[in-house]
């Protein structure tokens, strides 16, 4: 099922839309390396690139695992690691105080794979460590306090998402970063996410429509089985499902082709 609703913003003047993956762009699935896009995705942001100013992806992920799936996409911004790594035009940028971190994430690396039960998945990211407990739930609250213990062993930075816990850089940077620098210039844009982390996007959009009153925000939140935090209270539009987004973006396109 689909709920489309009619767009309440269309493409008109220096538009941008932001998109997080996992469960926005791509279904969740048990084992993250073979989620792939879904059908329509890649047909819809590439013709949303020749219309819009700014079309991006800022996820959790790492740059080349979207640079694999987006890569034919002309135009595309990539974020990945919530804006650690990113590839604006063809030209990947790492940022620089974040880079620092990397022997800390492989002490975390050795130090999971010695402690941790084989049941959780540890996914190494070179900025960041993720350890997954989607196969086994009932580990954790386990998990997080032994994040919690090399945190403070390492110096780095716990983030909570969904099924998965991850060591990072202790630098300031969430999709809210991401999207608050390319709003620059914008008199219109769309974040489309679904989990804990794309809230900090939510409200760099939040706080930029606050600040300037001509520019028009909207949040979309993408529903599932696993939402548990609330974003869809603070979206303007609520889908069910990343085929709805594809459903959303052609209406978008169709709108504002009329229009
Ligand atoms: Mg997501």
């Amino acid at each position: 099922m689909t709920n489309r609703q009619p767009p309440r913003a269309r493409l008109t003047g220096a538009a941008g839309l932001f998109f997080d993956f996992d469960g926005t762009l791509a279904g969740i699935q048990e084992d993250p390396e073979t989620v792939t896009p879904v059908s329509g995705v890649i047909p819809a942001l590439t013709a949303l690139a020749q219309r819009a100013k700014v079309v991006g992806i800022v996820s959790a992920r790492p740059l080349s695992f979207l640079a694999e799936h987006f890569d034919e996409v002309p135009g595309l911004r990539l974020s990945g690691l919530y804006g650690l790594e990113s590839s604006i035009a063809g030209e990947r940028f790492t940022d620089p105080e974040a880079a620092g971190w990397e022997p800390a994430i492989r002490e975390a690396r050795e130090r999971a794979q010695e402690e941790l039960p084989g049941d959780v998945r540890i996914e190494d990211k070179r900025l960041a460590l993720a350890i997954h407990y989607r196969s086994a739930p009932e580990l954790r609250s386990g998990i997080e306090d032994w994040v919690s213990a090399t945190a403070a062993a390492t110096g780095l930075d716990v983030r909570i998402g969904r099924m998965v816990v991850e060591l990072v850089p202790p630098v300031r940077r969430d999709k809210g970063s991401v999207v608050r620098s390319w709003c620059e210039g914008l008199d219109t844009a769309w974040y489309f996410g679904d989990d804990i982390g794309d809230r900090a996007a939510f409200e760099a959009l939040a706080e930029r429509q606050h600040d300037n009153p001509g520019f028009t925000a909207v949040r979309v939140a993408i529903v599932n089985s696993e939402s548990e935090h609330g974003l869809a209270e603070q979206a303007d539009v609520v889908l069910d499902a990343p085929s709805a987004v594809v459903g959303y973006i052609e209406d978008l396109l169709d709108v504002s082709r009329q229009g």
